[in-house]
C-alpha cells in the first residue's frame, strides 16, 4: 500500500482492539495475525505500523500522514521498521534473517517519540532453527518493539511462540460486505463468482478480476475436460501449465482440487451453498454421474499432495505429467 495506510470496513472490530493497546499505553511486545491470506492481514498490520511510527497520531490512534515517522513510512524507508520475509514465497525463513534481526534490535529505536515495529510473513516459514532463535527476541523485549507476526497456519507455529503473542483473529468477511465493497472497488461483474472462488477473501476477489482470472480458469478447465475427453495431448498441456508464468502451479492444482470436490458431492446429490464452481455444474456433473467415486476420491488426494510438493525439490512437470495421466486414466476406466 503506498502513502497513507488505511482498514477496510470488515476490521473494524480488529482495530477497536489495536487503538486500544496505544489509547491505554499498553502495546503488547507481540502480536499475531492469523486468518486466511486475501483480506488485508497486511494492510491491518501496516496500519497499525504506521500508528505506532507516527510522531503525532490523531484522537482516534490513526496515523496523522504528515509527521516524519509518517513520511518514511510512507517512502518505506522509516528506520525503525523492519520486514523479514522469505527470499521466495514458499520458503523457509532460515536462522541468518533472525541473527540480523537480534542484532539489529540490540540497537536503540532511532526515533525517540515512537516505536519500532518489524512484521514476520509469514510467521510458520520459520523452521526449528529460526523459531528458536526467534524465541530469544520475544524472551529479551527490546526497548519501544513490538513484532507483528503473521500467518495464516498459526498452529505451525511453537506453542512457546504463540504463547507469548496477543492475538488478533481477522475473520473472512461476511459475504454481502464483501460483495458491497468488491461493487465500490468497481468489479461490477460475475462478483458472486469471483468471491466464491477466492474463498470469501475479498483481496483476493479484486485481484482476480483484474487479472482475468475467470476467463484463465475457465481455459484451464476446458483443457482438463478436453483430457477426460481423450481429446488431449496431456503432456503438451502439462508443460503448457508449466511453463505458465501469469499463474502460480498451486492456484491451478486448487481450482482442480475444488473441480474434483465438486464432482464428488454431485456424486452424492449435493448442491449449492456446498459446491465452489457453480458456472461449471452441466461438465462437473457429467462427469459426476460417469466416474468412479472411489477413484475420484484417490485422485483429490492425488492434487492434495501434489499441490503440497509444488516447493520441494521435486520436478513440478513431470508432478504435474503424472497427475493428469491419472486423470486420464480415471477418465478411461
Ligand atoms: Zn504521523
Amino acid at each position: 500500500m503506498s502513502g497513507q495506510t488505511a482498514i477496510y470496513p470488515w476490521q473494524a472490530d480488529n482495530w477497536r482492539q489495536l487503538c486500544a493497546y496505544i489509547q491505554q499505553q499498553r502495546i503488547p511486545q507481540a502480536l499475531l495475525f492469523s486468518g486466511a491470506a486475501g483480506q488485508g492481514r497486511r494492510d491491518l498490520a501496516e496500519h497499525y505500523t504506521q500508528s505506532l511510527l507516527c510522531h503525532t497520531p490523531l484522537a482516534d490512534s490513526s496515523p496523522c500522514g504528515h509527521c516524519v515517522g509518517c513520511k518514511l513510512f510512507a517512502a518505506q524507508t522509516h528506520p525503525d521498521f523492519l520486514t523479514i520475509e522469505p527470499d521466495e514465497p514458499g520458503k523457509a525463513l532460515g536462522i541468518d534473517k533472525i541473527r540480523q534481526l537480534i542484532v539489529k534490535l540490540a540497537l536503540k529505536p532511532q526515533y525517540d517519540a515512537a516505536y519500532r515495529v518489524v512484521i514476520i510473513q509469514p510467521a510458520d516459514a520459520l523452521n526449528n532453527a529460526s523459531a528458536n532463535a526467534f524465541l530469544k527476541c520475544l524472551e529479551e523485549p527490546t526497548e519501544r518493539t513490538c513484532l507483528l507476526l503473521i500467518s495464516e497456519q498459526p498452529s505451525r507455529l511453537p506453542a512457546t511462540i504463540r504463547s507469548r503473542c496477543q492475538k488478533v483473529a481477522c475473520a473472512t468477511p461476511a459475504r454481502e460486505v464483501a460483495i458491497s465493497w468488491l461493487q465500490q472497488q468497481g468489479v461490477s461483474e460475475q462478483t458472486e463468482l469471483l468471491l466464491t472462488l477466492a474463498q470469501g477473501s475479498p483481496l483476493l476477489a479484486k485481484h482476480y478480476a483484474e487479472h482475468n482470472m475467470i476467463q484463465l480458469r475457465q481455459q484451464y478447465f476446458e483443457a482438463w475436460w478436453r483430457i477426460a475427453q481423450g481429446k488431449e495431448h496431456l503432456l503438451t498441456i502439462a508443460e503448457l501449465w508449466q511453463k505458465q508464468e501469469k499463474l502460480d502451479l498451486a492456484v491451478v492444482l486448487r481450482w482442480m482440487a475444488g473441480w474434483v470436490a465438486d464432482i464428488i458431492k454431485y456424486a452424492y446429490r449435493a448442491d449449492s451453498p456446498a459446491i465452489a464452481n457453480p458456472d461449471l455444474k452441466n461438465a462437473l456433473q457429467a462427469l459426476a454421474e460417469r466416474l468412479e467415486l472411489k477413484r475420484l476420491y484417490r485422485f483429490y488426494d492425488n492434487v492434495l499432495t501434489t499441490k503440497s510438493q509444488l516447493n520441494t525439490q521435486l520436478n513440478k512437470q513431470l508432478m504435474l505429467e503424472q497427475l493428469l495421466i491419472s486423470w486420464s486414466q480415471l477418465n478411461r476406466q
